[in-house]
């Protein structure tokens, strides 16, 4: 469920219409519900009510300070994958202690970063890292809270590029040789082993691949206590899949999750952490764009909106799907065509929808991709020099600009001239 609802013929955000802010900010720009976002992130919080736990969402999804310091006033902790969402979580006000720090790749320049700072815990994917993080929590004189993420060896059933719990991927320890790196683990005294981790995937829409994993999460839970570790915190990655369409077969609910949660790991007096971020702030953005020229081709009608794959890469990047709504409600009834909605890029990559059904839409008209609010305006990017979309936060009646869009002069000057030109 969100807020993005037709209301008197025009699309709404929460109680704006967005043509409204499309006459403001001008197109394209992306657009946040806070009743979408407050709502999912609450949901996940009573899903796991009754036990002790914290919901950290993983703010890769979208991270703008203003979406931060909405989900940091509702009690939400951060998964960050970088310094630089280090600092984005401490400049929104998230205290260290509610920031666990997620990555293949973390440099000693940002295990330090996160020490000084302080932090919840680093899950920590390979051995290699684990000797690093030590010799950097030892030349600190501290010790470093840690989980280690291991690889379940499951299948998300997701897309190749989002799946990151089978054995091939590059991310944490097989979980056969879970025993042996905590051995390694607790030997170093720049670490305090603190419990485990697993992450198998994004947009998952079925139950069982975490279901799966949590079971064998339950079970080395059980053999590292026998080996004498003190496991007293898992965290469960995040994952959980969003309706892209409306005809699609519904995902799993977060209370249909947190169930499945307590029923595999609640018996075991851990403290829970969960990671969500598609689910959180998935339905809780729109792109708007307008069309700029209506062209027929040979067989097919190509839809030229001033939105394009800079701005929006996932059709392109992992052939998702993005319902397209016009922002004036089509009259009912009104006749659909099959359409080829495109970018202005010099790419045949360049495309949102092939063949997509939609009513009648000319130039100067104003449509909305739903479901863009997590893994877009985060991946966007300033390709053919399109400067970067800017980014609307509404709250009620309320609308404010979150993020600004930059000049041509502002991305110009970003570029610096050496002495020899
Ligand atoms: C990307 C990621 C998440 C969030 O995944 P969603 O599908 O957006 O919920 C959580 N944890 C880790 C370690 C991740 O890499």
């Amino acid at each position: 469920m969100d807020h993005f609802l037709y209301r008197g013929g025009a699309l709404h955000a929460e109680d704006v219409p967005v043509a409204e802010i499309a006459a403001a900010v001008g197109t394209p720009f992306y657009c946040y519900s806070t009743a979408t976002l407050s709502r999912h992130f609450r949901l996940f919080d009573e899903a796991l009510e009754g036990v002790d736990h914290l919901v950290c969402y993983a703010m890769k999804a979208a991270s703008n300070q203003a979406i931060l310091k909405t989900l940091a006033a509702l009690g939400a902790g951060m998964d960050v994958v970088s310094g630089g969402e280090y600092a984005r979580a401490r400049a929104a006000g998230v205290p260290g202690e509610r920031i666990v720090f997620s990555g293949v790749g973390k440099t000693r320049e940002e295990m330090r970063q996160a020490l000084e700072g302080g932090i919840r815990q680093f899950n920590v994917e390979s051995e290699p890292e684990m000797v690093a993080l030590n010799e950097v929590a030892l030349s600190l004189g501290l010790r470093a809270p840690i989980t280690l993420r291991v690889n379940p060896d499951v299948d998300a059933k997701t897309h190749a590029k989002i799946a990151t719990g089978k054995s091939e991927n590059k991310f944490g320890i097989p979980i056969a040789r879970a025993r042996e790196v905590y051995a390694e683990a607790a030997a170093l005294k720049g670490l305090e082993v603190v419990g485990i981790d697993v992450h198998i995937g994004s947009q998952l829409t079925d139950l069982e691949p975490f279901r799966q994993a949590y079971e064998k999460v339950a079970e080395l839970t059980g053999m590292l206590r026998a080996d004498g570790h003190d496991i007293r915190r898992l965290d469960l990655g995040g994952g959980l899949g969003i309706p892209y369409t409306r005809s699609n077969e519904a995902p799993p609910l977060p209370t249909e999750y947190g169930q499945l949660i307590k029923d595999t790991l609640g018996h075991l007096g851990c403290e829970l952490e969960i990671e969500p971020g598609r689910l959180v702030a998935g339905n809780a953005g729109i792109l708007v764009s307008e069309v700029i020229y209506l062209k027929s081709g040979e067989g097919r009608d190509f839809l030229i909106l001033d939105a394009a794959m800079n701005d929006l890469i996932r059709p392109a990047m992992y052939d998702a799907y993005h319902d397209i709504v016009p922002v004036r409600e089509p009259a009912p009834g009104a006749e659909q065509a099959p359409y080829d909605v495109v970018g202005p890029v010099c790419e045949s990559g360049d495309t949102f929808a092939r063949a997509r059904m939609l009513p009648p839409l000319a130039a100067g008209d104003l449509v909305a991709f739903r479901s863009a609010g997590a893994y877009g305006a985060v991946m966007s990017s300033e390709y053919n020099t399109r400067p970067l979309v800017p980014e609307v936060l509404v709250h009620e009646h309320q609308f404010a600009v979150i993020r600004a869009r930059p000049s041509f002069d502002e991305i110009i000057n970003r570029d610096t001239i050496p002495e020899w030109l």
